[in-house]
């Protein structure tokens, strides 16, 4: 599955599809993106935190 990164428009991909509220990074532009729908497949930026999600 493959979107696009709400922040650079770079190209989002996931090996497996992603689950609802799941937090990933962009490789291009290294925001946090969480995932606020799966079909179709939205991101958002996630808001800043000092939290470790954990990967
Ligand atoms: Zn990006």
């Amino acid at each position: 599955m493959a979107t696009a990164c709400p922040e650079c428009d770079a190209e989002i991909t996931f090996e497996r599809s992603p689950l609802n509220g799941e937090v990933c990074r962009c490789s291009e532009c290294r925001v946090e993106l969480e995932v606020t729908c799966t079909n179709p497949l939205r991101l958002e930026i996630a808001p800043e935190v000092e939290e470790d999600w954990g990967e």
